[in-house]
């Protein structure tokens, strides 16, 4: 069992209704979200922001993205219970234990080594069981396809047609594509050649890496 202070529950009340000003209205997004100990998912020096709207440090460079990203992106994904979820870029875990409470099915790809080691390890002290790989997100999971939802959560330079690929009909695609700053767009796949795109305004993402694994 996880312990907290009443503090940490309090701020986490609060972050709960920041999203709902900022628009967030999925009342399944927002039960999860004010339930998960995001401060667990960072350095404990940094653990009196973990409730604050901003984007906060982890290993290798890399960021969580702040609570209302992960609260959009999740309700555009719109997950229903046992649908089977892809996400690229585990990162701290956050929003793969988001996407846990919401579907235990849940598929996860990180391409640095100790981003995927650490997320393992607070996936078994938090008693939540995804399932990790170490790999390439831009190749996907091939060998569990097809995905009802697929996730990334690190900006891509373009739509990974292996990913799109990976998707069953009628299955949803949320990616922020581009390279500076991204455009969130949501993909519906229509049929194995359609693809429905709509978009959901800019943001700013860690790039998708290219380059080899570390
Ligand atoms: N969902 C994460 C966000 C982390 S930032 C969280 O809630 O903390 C994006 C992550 O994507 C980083 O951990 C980065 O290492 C990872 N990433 C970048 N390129 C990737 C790729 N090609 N395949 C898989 N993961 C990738």
């Amino acid at each position: 069992m996880i312990q907290e202070t009443t503090l940490m529950q309090g701020m986490r009340k609060k972050m709960v209704e920041t999203l709902i000003t900022k628009g967030i209205t999925d009342q399944k997004v927002l039960d999860v979200m004010g339930k998960i100990p995001r401060h667990l998912f960072m350095d404990r020096s940094l653990e009196m922001l973990a409730y604050e709207d901003r984007a906060i440090g982890i290993l290798c460079d890399q960021t969580i993205s702040q609570p209302s990203t992960v609260a959009f992106q999740t309700q555009l994904l719109e997950v229903k219970n046992r649908e089977k979820i892809l996400e690229i870029g585990t990162g701290s875990g956050y929003q793969t234990a988001v996407l846990y409470k919401l579907s235990s099915r849940v598929y996860t790809i990180e391409r640095q080594k100790p981003l995927y080691t650490s997320a393992q390890k607070l996936f078994d002290e938090l008693n939540i069981h995804p399932l990790c790989f170490y790999g390439d997100g831009y190749k996907g999971l091939p060998q569990f396809a097809p995905f009802d939802k697929i996730i990334v959560t690190c900006g891509a330079p373009f739509i990974p047609q292996d990913l799109v690929s990976q998707l069953k009909i009628g299955g949803i695609m949320v990616i922020p594509v581009g390279d500076e700053s991204q455009t969130m767009y949501r993909l519906t796949k229509i049929s194995e050649t359609e693809l429905k795109k709509e978009t959901f305004g800019n943001f700013k993402f860690v790039p998708m890496l290219k380059d080899k694994q570390q």
